[in-house]
């Protein structure tokens, strides 16, 4: 059904695109965020996160190239402008503002939503945003998530991944699932390190961080809403993954025969795992510029449920349009994965 796309070496050159390509995995900062990051490092101790905020934040090969291009929108524009891309979907860059104690959190939030809010307003047809909450005070973070789609016009929610070695299926979180779901905000649930605990088989060979640790943490997430039930309480919720569906679509037929063979004395679920997955989760490609991978998702999830993404500043845009624009699938699948389905999903405005 779904042309191959093994035969990448063969691929045409670059047609001219009449569609839009919209990019969904999109990081940013602002200066006050990085500033009370880096505040949260100093004398913290050994944490995975703040390992990778100290890369970020100081005077490093990475963070001197990174910094300006979260910050700075006049740049992006320009590198979007370079190579074609039409719209970064925004999202507040790992772990957002969930290793700060609540209060904090939640004023951090609400400024970032607001500049945020700004920029997106400035640039409508460049930029979208999804609002950063603080999972730390969950019923804020709903009233927050009601504030960004009613006040601030963003397109969406951004979790990155666990708060405090805690997960959005525990019944403590539910009341952001609930607004989120009435409010047709999908959760973008974004990677982050995994606990230090968790982390510690990693560290050996620096494992813990993008390579590997990320695709287990927030797979791991996902794992818990799939298997947990919880999506029997918001069965309209929309859930996002990055980087191909963070292993998950891979394990899905594993997860769904041990899931059915093991299930005594377990919570059961009206649905199977892969009828959940099919019913709440959509993915992207972020980080996973790679044609083997795309056709397989598309098998697995379906065109419809597949979203472009850079990961910018993090990945490099030119590779993430050259490997769209060469996948060698349909036109009507391309456009739907380059841009109809993030105007869907995030309900954007589709110019005339
Ligand atoms: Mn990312």
């Amino acid at each position: 059904m779904i042309p191959d796309l093994t035969s990448g070496a063969e691929a045409k050159p670059r047609q001219p695109l009449k569609f839009r390509r919209i990019a969904t995995e999109e990081a940013f900062a602002t200066h006050e965020l990085l500033d009370a990051l880096h505040g949260l490092t100093l004398g913290m101790a050994y944490d995975p996160d703040v390992e990778f905020l100290r890369l970020l934040l100081e005077d490093t090969p990475l963070g001197n190239r990174v910094r300006p291009q979260l910050t700075d929108f006049e740049y992006r524009l320009r590198e979007m402008d370079e190579y074609g891309v039409d719209m970064h979907v925004l999202s507040i860059t790992s772990p957002g503002v969930q290793m700060f104690e609540p209060s904090r959190a939640v004023d951090l939030s609400k400024l970032l939503n607001e500049q945020v809010s700004l920029v997106v307003k400035a640039h409508p047809k460049r930029f979208a945003a999804l609002a950063a909450v603080a999972p730390q005070d969950p019923v804020r973070a709903a009233c927050e998530i009601e504030r960004a789609k009613n006040v601030l016009g963003l397109c969406g929610v951004i979790i990155n991944s666990h708060t405090n070695g805690e997960y959005l299926d525990q019944e403590k979180y539910w009341p952001i699932l609930e607004a989120a779901e009435a409010l047709e905000m999908p959760i973008y649930i974004h990677p982050r390190a995994p606990t230090a605990e968790c982390a510690k088989p990693y560290r050996s060979y620096g494992l813990e961080g993008a390579i590997w640790g990320y695709q287990v943490e927030a797979g791991g997430h996902a794992a818990r809403i799939l298997a947990g039930g919880v999506l029997d309480r918001y069965t309209k919720l929309k859930i996002i993954l990055g980087h191909g569906g963070e292993g998950i679509p891979f394990w899905l037929p594993r997860m769904h025969y041990m899931y059915e063979a093991s299930r005594a004395g377990r919570h059961r679920g009206s649905l199977t795992i892969p009828e959940y997955f099919e019913r709440n989760f959509i993915v992207t490609t972020s980080g996973m510029n790679d044609a083997k991978v795309l056709q397989f998702l598309m098998e697995v999830c379906s065109p419809s449920r597949v979203m472009w993404a850079i990961d910018y500043p993090y990945q490099k845009t030119p590779e993430a349009v050259e490997f769209m624009d060469r996948a060698n699938i349909s036109r009507v699948f391309k456009q739907m994965i380059y841009a109809g389905n993030a105007e869907r999903v995030f309900k954007l405005t589709v110019p005339k």
